[in-house]
């Protein structure tokens, strides 16, 4: 497409949708309405009606929340537990399976108190239950859970105090399962149950040798640290037999890792752990749960491939092969179905949460105006750099970045020896940034890139500054490169006319995030629009609702944004504020660093009174001086307007 077209030819919502891949990666939840504002979709009985992330915002902010703002929508996690249950319910159903399908939810995945809450209150309907892997973790699920048909499942290294919350609960008539990881957690289980009087329901954790490929997928296979190996399974045999306790082993766990994104790797492991579990029953185990783990993967960047940051399957084909595998493989050895428990977080709650943040200004890679004559004493490289612009055409692209980087190179050199001025010094630098913006434009309608050229969109990408920290907000961005979409919420019907990376408000050069979804290639510049003076522009960033808010840290003090829990109404799709909760005040984030911030203010009132008494301030300027410190503690951490 020529220029003039380009420009003729009206940008569409359409556009901006294949753009951001919006309806690859959102999952049915987000699009983007007439308007070309962001919307969120919400779906009961049939019904869709959407409400827009803009008046949202707008919304927050009016009554009286800054960005950044972490938005959790309900209807969403609803969506996904609803969905979890109803593929298995029809797998079940369409494979002829005889148990039924449990899931619990992985405390870890997300602890806050309101998703836990909101979890357990809509789970209720399918007895959606919960996975603890610490003591703090089960004490958060025994308060949270009244459902006596959900069950508990506790993972994770367990003493004397851990064990004995479990029996009581079990007594309590909780369907709370301890599962013993290593093979010292038995006897201290057995001893336990024998002093308080209590029958445990008792699960192991195997490990598989079947190992996933994928960023978090270290949990599987024969050297993972979790579980018991298959000569340590028959010593746990053995042991609860002579203990006469084999009625109590009642399920059989693994967990090969999060986000496997190759369906081979989940049918493999489901196929090894059947063949464990019939050996279990033909020992003479009462099992009757098979508990299959997290996994299931989110499809962060739209492809649906076995890329690591995608998943190669639906999640009606996880559902379907699980079932079908488990179903086949014990019926054939004439074993009674077990019900299925899966322990999916990721996919829960990834969904759920979307950070949304303001754009608080832009550093622009323009080169400024070349002269059309070069003054009469300019250096022959220097007119040798000037003439590039002359000849420059698609097909010598690698020929006038070699020749650009060379004079300007030269030109460097004699500057150094003081042979040119630093006026001809600039002028060539910045002829040479005319020629890369120029190569730049050519190498994007070109077919196959030459390798050289690849980082160039990058290097002479703009940088927009976020009202955000990534190590707060996205820390996973930042410590493993896993890719969340980012888009702007508004101005959709608009062409996004500039190319950016985005930079967040910590003064750490790790600050910054350069890396995009696409279902092509590897992305690393955003299209965005350029800014409007004295209005706002907000990006959004999807699919933070898993394992980001916990992991996120205090670097540069930058604290816990604001969060604001909505829902959607199915009738009219007008938003509700059902919780919200303020981040980090200054003075919040100075105490978690062990600073007491009455004594910052007590200590910084002594200098200010110094400072009248050598009369170098007023009394009356104290008192403004002193109310700018203590409005700073009880401040938002982040950039306020
Ligand atoms: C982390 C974890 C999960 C959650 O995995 P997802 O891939 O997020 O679903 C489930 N079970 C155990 C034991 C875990 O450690």
């Amino acid at each position: 497409m020529n220029q003039r077209k380009e420009i003729l030819e009206k940008w569409t919502v359409d556009d901006s949708a294949e753009l951001y891949g919006i309806r690859s990666w959102g999952n049915g939840y987000f699009d983007i309405n007439d308007k070309g504002e962001l919307v969120i979709l919400a779906n009961q009985g049939g019904k869709t009606v959407s409400a827009s992330l803009l008046d949202v915002i707008n919304g927050i902010m009016e009554r009286g929340m800054n960005m950044p703002v972490l938005l959790r929508i309900s209807n969403l996690l609803d969506s996904q537990i609803r969905l979890l249950h109803s593929s298995f319910r029809k797998a079940i159903k369409q494979s002829g399976y005889k148990g039924v399908y449990k899931g619990v939810y992985p405390i870890k995945v997300n602890q806050q108190q309101q998703v836990i809450e909101e979890i357990v209150r809509f789970g209720k309907e399918f007895h959606h239950g919960l996975e603890a892997g610490s003591k703090a973790e089960l004490i958060a699920a025994l308060g949270s859970m009244h459902d006596r048909k959900a069950c508990i499942v506790c993972n994770g290294y367990k003493d004397a105090e851990f064990v004995d919350l479990v029996l009581y609960a079990c007594k309590l008539g909780y369907q709370c399962i301890i599962v013993v990881e290593m093979i010292g957690e038995l006897p201290l289980i057995i001893e336990r149950s024998r002093e308080l009087g209590i029958k445990p329901i008792i699960g192991l954790r195997m490990k598989l040798s079947t190992k996933a490929s994928g960023l978090w997928t270290e949990s599987g296979g024969d050297r993972s640290v979790f579980g018991l190996n298959s000569a340590e399974l028959i010593d746990m045999v053995d042991l609860l037999r002579k203990e006469n306790m084999l009625d109590c082993l009642r399920l059989l766990h693994y967990h090969i890792g999060s986000q496997i994104s190759n369906i081979r790797d989940i049918r493999a492991a489901a196929l090894e752990a059947s063949r464990v579990y019939i050996g279990l029953v033909q020992e003479g185990a009462a099992m009757s749960f098979l508990d299959l783990g997290g996994g299931l993967a989110v499809d962060y960047d739209g492809s649906h491939t076995n890329y690591h940051q995608s998943r190669n399957y639906s999640l009606d084909e996880y559902c379907v092969d699980i079932i079908e595998t488990v179903g086949e493989t014990l019926s054939n050895n004439n074993v009674e179905h077990p019900t299925i428990i899966t322990e999916s977080g990721r996919a829960t709650v990834a969904y759920s949460s979307v950070l949304l943040f303001n754009i608080l200004d832009v550093t622009k890679f323009e080169p400024s105006c070349i002269p059309e004559n070069l003054p009469d004493q300019t250096h022959e490289l220097t007119k040798d750099l000037m003439g590039i612009l002359q000849y420059i055409n698609p097909k010598n692209l690698q020929e006038c970045l070699n020749d650009a980087v060379y004079y300007r190179d030269e030109l460097r050199v004699l500057f150094k020896n003081g042979r040119i001025s630093l006026r001809e010094r600039g002028l060539a630098e910045n002829l040479f940034w005319h020629i890369m913006v120029m190569i730049n434009k050519m190498v994007k309608k070109l077919k196959y890139v030459p390798e050289e050229l690849e980082g160039l969109d990058a290097a002479l990408a703009d940088i927009y500054y976020g009202n955000f920290s990534v190590f707060q907000s996205l820390p996973d961005a930042w410590a493993i490169k896993q890719l969340f979409p980012i888009m702007p919420v508004h101005r959709l019907d608009e062409r996004p006319e500039r190319n950016a990376i985005i930079s967040d408000i910590t003064c750490d050069c790790d600050g910054k995030i350069e890396n995009f979804v696409d279902l092509r290639i590897d992305r690393h510049t955003l299209p965005l629009h350029e800014l409007r003076n004295s209005e706002e522009y907000y990006l959004a960033v999807f699919l933070v609702g898993a394992y980001q808010e916990t992991l996120g840290d205090l670097h540069n003090l930058l604290g816990d944004t604001n969060v604001v829990s909505i829902s959607i109404s199915p009738t009219d799709g007008r938003f509700e504020i059902n919780r919200e909760l303020e981040g980090d005040s200054v003075g919040d984030v100075l105490s978690y660093v062990e600073y007491n911030p009455q004594a910052l203010l007590e200590s910084f009132k002594q200098n200010a009174e110094r400072a009248v008494r050598e009369k170098t301030i007023t009394a009356a300027e104290r008192k403004t001086i002193m109310n700018a410190f203590e409005d700073g503690l009880r401040g938002y951490t982040y950039f306020e307007r």
